[in-house]
């Protein structure tokens, strides 16, 4: 065991229903102030193998359950989760350098949720029956089998616990393969599921960086299906390799989204939403970093953003009065100032931030970038840290067209007067897009983006579609006669 701020974390992997202990281990760093957190291990071939036969053979009795059988194991689970609030803020907080009042009033009780919400949403997955003339179809959501989840590190608990809800009660079983720059959480919440009684097998995880651990799993045939959020390149080496095996993905990826204001928004609203930006120092895949403002409302706008930056508090994450916390890791920051000095090589101008931040760490400056070209590089490519860009415009043809002038097409927010925002919204080719607003998620609701920003939607019915194989039981309504003319 571990312990991280004096909660025991697990540091083993976790297979049939027991911890595994590695043989090989790496270093994990907290983002607060670099220091070690210890040890976690990297899984081999060995280690990989036994979790996918694991949850092969718990597939059986797991899925045969039905959702009325797995209702309780979920409850309980989830409940098992309530329980260790304190520890899985602190540790995540830790860990991921994510706030710790955003961990305790946002992020844990929607982990609960995303248990709960699904084990009861898939009580009513077998209630369809389609009549048509001759017959009635019983439309069947089957579970599909053996499942790998893949997280990255800027939300752990959140995303695994958002793709592990649908999929176990659905009736799948699961592998989980946790970041390797933020394990911690995962660790207590195969603790959790542990207390809470799941079958041995049902619920696996193996520790380990991308490559071998997540290749390893991604690449195996049994898989009966691959969740994924993470970046772009690593879902293009997954589903090259998932191709192969025919196994379905559904890919979470990066976003630049367009946050678009129009000429009628409210200015100081759009403006306060806009600092809002800068929550978890931007490491948000759904955040707006392209700020599209009308050109009549840009110097009114850009003086009240930079006031309402101006005044958030940088630094450590477990402080109350802290609302933009640490990049995640040396290489994340290294990254982050790069992008912003070959942007200023290359022309751009510095609105506010521009750098590291005096206190030292891993903590950049809130930064908004213009002066910039479509084409150019801050433009086009997804930071994943602190820094902005802002672009204007003369036209609603020019927002959206500005707006959808990237590979990506994740999400967007629109301030601006209702039903104008609603307009530019239907024009902007993104997953979803808030109108003055930001962040409004329900788990009924679809999420997911278009072109590089991933392929499928997750939420209500459609991680249900994703985790199952739909089958159709035709029961004719007329005696059936045999017939080689009739089709
Ligand atoms: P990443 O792609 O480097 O890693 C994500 C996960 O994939 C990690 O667990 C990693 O170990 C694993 N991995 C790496 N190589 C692998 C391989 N070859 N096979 C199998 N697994 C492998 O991404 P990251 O840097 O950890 O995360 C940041 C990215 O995630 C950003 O692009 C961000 O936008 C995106 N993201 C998207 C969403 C969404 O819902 N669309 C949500 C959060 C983050």
């Amino acid at each position: 065991m571990l312990k991280v701020k004096g909660h025991p974390v697990p540091r083993d992997h976790y297979i049939n229903g027991e911890w595994i202990t590695g043989e090989e281990f790496y270093t994990v760093f907290s983002p607060i102030d670099e220091a070690p957190l210890g040890e976690m291990p990297k899984g081999t071939e060995e280690h990989v193998e036994a979790a996918i036969a694991s949850a092969a053979d718990a597939f059986p009795a797991w899925s045969a359950l039905g959702a009325e059988g797995r209702l309780p194991y979920l409850q309980r689970f989830a409940e098992e989760i309530g329980k260790r609030k304190e520890a899985l803020c602190e540790v995540e907080s830790t860990d991921a350098g994510i706030l710790l009042s955003r961990l305790q009033h946002g992020i844990i009780p929607r982990s609960m949720l995303n248990i709960t919400w699904f084990a009861e949403a898939a009580l009513t997955l077998q209630d369809r029956v389609m009549d048509t003339p001759q017959a009635q179809h019983f439309v069947r959501h089957d579970p599909a089998g053996v499942c790998a989840i893949i997280t990255p590190w800027n939300a752990p608990l959140m995303l695994t616990t958002w793709k592990l809800g649908p999929a176990l009660a659905s009736g799948n079983t699961c592998i989980i393969k946790p970041p390797e720059w933020a394990p911690m959480s995962s660790a207590l919440l195969l603790e959790a599921a542990h207390a809470a009684g799941l079958p041995p097998g049902v619920l696996n995880m193996a520790h380990g960086e991308g490559r071998p651990t997540g290749a390893l799993l991604t690449s195996d045939p049994r898989l009966a299906r691959i969740s994924f959020t993470g970046s772009v390149p690593t879902a293009r080496e997954i589903a090259e390799v998932a191709a192969r095996n025919l196994v379905p993905c559904s890919l979470e990826l990066g976003g630049k989204s367009p946050f678009i204001v129009l000429e009628d928004a409210d200015i100081d609203l759009a403006a306060r939403t806009g600092a809002l930006m800068y929550r978890n120092a931007t490491q948000v895949c759904l955040a707006g970093t392209r700020f599209l403002v009308h050109d009549n409302i840009r110097e009114a706008f850009t003086e009240k953003m930079r006031e309402h930056v101006a005044s958030l508090q940088i630094g450590n994450p477990q402080l109350e009065s802290t609302e933009v916390g640490p990049l995640i890791h040396p290489r994340q920051l290294q990254k982050v100032e790069a992008y912003v000095q070959r942007a200023i090589a290359a022309g751009a101008e510095v609105l506010w931030g521009g750098s590291r931040h005096d206190g030292g760490g891993l903590y950049f400056q809130p930064t908004m970038l213009s002066g910039v070209q479509q084409d150019a590089e801050i433009v086009q490519e997804e930071v994943f840290g602190p820094v902005l860009v802002m672009q204007s415009f003369a036209s609603d043809e020019e927002a959206i067209a500005l707006a959808n002038g990237t590979n990506y097409g994740l999400g967007g927010v629109c301030f601006g007067e209702e039903s104008h925002a609603k307009a530019i919204a239907f024009g902007v080719h993104t997953g979803f897009i808030w109108i003055n607003s930001f962040g409004i998620r329900d788990l009924a609701a679809p999420f997911g983006g278009c072109k590089n920003s991933g392929i499928g939607r997750e939420g209500g019915e459609w991680s249900f579609e994703f985790f199952c194989d739909i089958k159709d039981v035709v029961v004719p309504k007329q005696p059936f006669v045999p017939s080689f003319a009739k089709r």
